[in-house]
């Protein structure tokens, strides 16, 4: 019995600490990063989601969902949910893909130097899954200058209507 006892408490005393280390990690670093392995992919996303986000597939212009869409609402990774872009910063780019000038937060975001197809581009990825979401171009409007050029295809819209 003395030996159980004395088990359970070292049980106890390491998980407390293990806990108390964990949340006071959580507070330093940004969002916890959402990793799957290819087929955990597959299996959650459709074709098009699979190809753009994690093959760094481009959407046909003219053709995704959202290049043309005017409603107020947040758009969110199609991979792990995380809010990336408001309709705020979304503008008319005419390239027949969505565009903005900013995003929500740019934790959430992460550029990364892209040299496919015998161009250098920024690409544009979701910080948290790492899926490739579009590009970053320097001929955007003010104030930034920045032309965020993303796939419909790696994007859920969800709208907010506004409470009068
Ligand atoms: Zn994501």
């Amino acid at each position: 019995m003395k030996v159980l006892s004395l088990c359970l408490l070292v049980g106890v005393g390491v998980s407390s600490l293990r806990c108390q280390s964990q949340s006071s990690h959580m507070k330093e670093t940004t969002p916890q990063q959402v990793v799957k392995t290819d087929n955990e992919w597959k299996k959650e996303l459709s074709p098009t989601e699979y190809h753009i986000l994690r093959e760094k597939g481009t959407e046909i212009a003219f053709t995704g969902e959202f290049w043309n869409n005017t409603r107020d609402g947040i758009y969110y990774c199609a991979g792990c949910n995380t809010p990336l872009f408001s309709s705020e910063t979304k503008y008319k780019s005419g390239t027949g893909w969505p565009s903005f000038w900013k995003p929500l937060n740019d934790k959430n975001i992460k550029i990364v130097k892209d040299n496919s197809l015998g161009m250098v581009r920024e690409e544009v990825v979701c910080a948290i899954c790492g899926g490739h979401i579009g590009h970053v171009f320097n001929d955007g409007p003010k104030p930034t200058g920045l032309r965020y050029c993303l796939n419909s295809g790696a994007l859920h819209f969800k709208e907010v209507t506004s409470e009068k």
